[in-house]
């Protein structure tokens, strides 16, 4: 097993390497043909522009001018049947089975012992591998070991495969993710370096040899300088063998092929960090490729050492980045510091290979406005960097190198969305009230001081939601109590005379803090919200200190504590607000009230606690974003179970009806602040079921409020009956789309239609 494992590891490690995605194929058909002591192997694949036909790309043992030539039709031959049934084939005499087809010239016949297994990625079949004998049935073993190597080469033939196509055209290329926030934009794609890896250095030439070749000499010094250093410290607390490491990898740099390569390869035109990419994945090749595991694990300290290198060279090059007029950020993991660290009025989108909409990054873009595209599988970062791009945040998708039509549809698009907009507009200081009068407010969530300004200016009725983290997140240490004070005064002061809810801190699962490492298998369940802080009093205390301390002039402070799992919690949470209250009035030698304090409901067990909740608190905020993550159990930020996130979902709609019935008994009352809240079906929903207050992210404000006072709340809660006898969340959303559309109100989810 454990070999088999191993070389399942190392031919996965090779394909991932390959610099495209034919000699991928071959490199897998010739280490089949030796791993599995077969004398054939064949990879067919379906082509991009033809889904149902499949075609020879690869083979081992056979005569090699048949690749390319042998097309299959889906359900056509062996090879078409295993794609079309998506099931795996073990054949004794594979040319006695009714839809064995000769392929002429290709000596085949001789091998007619047969396992064919189909490559699946995303329930997708995107072609099938087969080896071929003449003696031995395959056993099940080898069929087991087939399978799995189909299973982990899916992705990397995906990944070969868009980047390896993308490259050699320069045509307009769609990629698709998930809707992360809303809009459209036309743009450049800037590719920040940090998590600088290896595979995404792009190919670049330069005319500067000798600058490189200093900036290249200066990076390896400066490594080779810290290693030593750190086998010095080393030694006082590691075994001398792993001291050794460093002292090996110093002496690496200190000359021979790495560096001269690199060298040859910079003094011919080529920037330093590809020429130094390419050295590396060399000579760590020759290491992969060898049996020994002890010597192939060297190729991974060669990479290791690489890395390294690599970030000196690219992170002193990236001291001044130059954001094009409009940019759109393109990275692995697009990150919240990411978006406050360009400039907001050159940002025009986000893309994102991982995340989902309800990643802290798409909220933050969303709350901008900045259309954004999440959780793109094989997204080709390494060879965005400058390109061209349309994003489409609707519908979750992008165009590489747009062309002329697709740019002239997508033009007209944005104008279409602005006169939407410059309609709206007049709505923003009417009150948001459904035809038969039930008033609803409408709030904004908020974290950034850049959306105070538009939200007042979209009619905003307070802060439904202030992220404490979000200011926590762009610094490098935890702010102490004045620079708390002074954000949440201005806050408030922005807002005064209405209601501001600041959240106590909620950071842990998805949203890390760099200074505050934490490391659990399973973030989202783990230390997370007043999980941390009742664990770190002393950073509840300071947070609700100078909360109350900036409220004592304005007294618009609300305080809402996120993840309450149960009573206990908010007791303890309760206690400690009111020793700071009394400690602050001791101080100033003065009265001061208690702000409202409430308590998020967004794991399941408080909603079947709400009533004992809602006896402690003076309202409740429903996050629908953890709720629907907690109770789908489908991570909100996981791109492979995106398509099951859905606030909409029957179970989550018949949840916070029950928070709403359970609440309605003490007069407690509901407010929902998740992205549901913005999503104009959502709103329709929530109005529906008698909620009438909404927080949201300012982009969203006035498309809810339209959708407000275009319906009644009668008739909004007469179709949340009809949607709960629905079972499935895509139906539910089909039939609010529909009544949507049928007020002529479809272009609020969809400019253009
Ligand atoms: C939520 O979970 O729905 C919510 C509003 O909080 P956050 O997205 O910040 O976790
Ligand atoms: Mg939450």
């Amino acid at each position: 097993m454990g070999s088999m494992i191993h070389r399942l590891q190392r031919i996965v490690q090779e394909v991932n390497r390959a610099s495209d995605i034919n000699s991928a194929l071959l490199l897998i058909t010739e280490s089949l043909t030796r791993d599995l002591s077969v004398e054939a192997c064949t990879i067919f694949l379906t082509q991009k522009d033809e889904p149902d036909t499949l075609v020879l790309q690869a083979a081992s043992g056979l005569n090699p001018e048949i690749i390319g030539t042998v097309r299959r039709k889906l359900g056509q031959g062996l090879v078409g049947t295993i794609a079309a049934r998506a099931e795996a084939m073990n054949l004794v005499d594979a040319p006695a089975h009714p839809k064995f087809m000769h392929v002429p010239d290709s000596g085949e016949t001789d091998f007619p012992i047969m396992l064919g297994v189909p490559i699946m990625a995303h329930r997708e079949v995107l072609g099938v591998i087969a080896v071929q004998r003449s003696e031995h049935v395959f056993n099940e073993d080898e069929e087991a070991f087939l399978t799995t190597l189909a299973a982990q080469l899916a992705t990397s033939i995906e990944r070969a495969e868009s980047q390896g196509r993308f490259s050699t055209e320069q045509a307009t290329h769609v990629i698709r993710g998930v809707a992360g926030a809303p809009g459209m934009a036309i743009g450049v794609a800037l590719v920040l370096n940090r998590g600088v890896n290896l595979e995404s250095v792009p190919n670049k030439r330069t005319d500067d040899i000798d600058g490189e070749l200093q900036n290249f000499r200066e990076a390896v010094r400066k490594v080779r300088e810290e290693l030593t250093e750190q086998a010095e410290l080393m030694r006082a607390s590691l075994p001398e063998e792993e001291c050794a490491l460093f002292i090996a990898y110093a002496q690496m740099l200190s000359g021979g092929s790495l560096i001269d390569d690199t060298e040859e390869g910079i003094k011919d035109g080529i920037w330093a960090p590809s020429s130094w990419r390419d050295t590396v994945e060399q000579h760590a090749h020759v290491f992969t490729r060898m049996e020994d595991p002890y010597l192939a694990e060297r190729a991974n300290d060669i990479r290791d050492l690489g890395l390294r290198v690599l970030r000196k060279l690219m992170l002193e090059q990236s001291g001044d980045i130059d954001f094009p007029e409009h940019t759109i950020l393109v990275g692995d993991e697009v990150t919240a510091t990411d978006l406050a660290e360009t400039p907001l009025d050159r940002l025009s989108g986000i893309v994102s290979a991982h995340g989902s909409s309800s990643s802290h990054v798409a909220i933050l873009a969303h709350a901008l406005g900045i259309p954004a595209v999440m959780g793109v599988p094989n997204l080709p970062v390494k060879q965005l960097d400058g390109v061209d791009l349309v994003v489409d945040g609707y519908n979750g998708s992008a165009f590489i190198n747009p062309s002329k039509s697709v740019l002239t549809e997508y033009r007209q698009y944005l104008r279409e969305e602005a006169a939407i907009e410059q309609d709206l507009l007049v709505l923003k200081n009417q009150p948001a009230i459904t035809t038969d009068k039930h008033r609803v407010s409408l709030l904004v969530n908020s974290g950034l001081m850049s959306d105070y300004t538009p939200s007042l200016r979209s009619g905003a009725e307070g802060v439904g939601l202030y992220r404490t983290e979000i200011p926590f997140q762009i610094r490098d240490r935890f702010p102490g109590e004045e620079e708390q004070y002074l954000i949440y005064r201005d806050v408030l002061n922005t807002f005064k005379g209405m209601p501001v809810v600041l959240r106590t801190l909620d950071v842990g699962g998805d949203k890390p803090l760099s200074y505050f490492p934490i490391h659990e298998a399973n973030p989202f369940l783990g230390w997370r919200g007043v999980r941390i802080t009742l664990d770190h009093p002393e950073i509840f205390v300071t947070q609700v200190r100078a909360m109350i301390r900036a409220n004592v002039k304005v007294n618009n402070l609300e305080i809402l504590l996120p993840m309450i799992s149960g009573k206990a919690e908010l007791v303890e949470c309760l206690v400690l607000i009111k020793r700071v209250r009394a400690e602050i009035e001791e101080e100033l030698g003065q009265q001061i009230a208690l702000p409202r304090i409430g308590a998020m409901i967004e794991v399941p067990s408080a909603v079947y606690q709400i009533e004992d909740i809602c006896a402690l608190t003076d309202f409740v905020s429903i996050g629908t974003n953890d709720l629907t993550q907690y109770l789908l159990a489908v991570d909100r930020n996981n791109e492979n179970v995106a398509d099951l996130f859905s606030s909409m979902h029957p179970a989550v709609l018949k949840a916070m009806r029950q928070i709403v019935q359970g609440a309605a008994k003490s007069g407690t009352p509901v407010s929902v602040c998740g992205e549901l809240a913005g999503d104009p079906l959502g709103v329709m929903a929530l109005i529906g079921m008698g909620i009438n207050s909404l927080s949201m992210s300012v982009g969203s404000l006035l498309r809810a409020k339209k959708v407000i006072m275009s319906f009644s709340y009668h008739e909004l809660a007469e179709l949340l009956d009809q949607a709960l006898l629905i079972s499935d969340a895509a139906q539910i959303r089909q039939l609010y789309a529909h009544k949507l559309d049928s007020r002529g109100l479809g272009g609020l989810i969809r400019a253009g239609k």
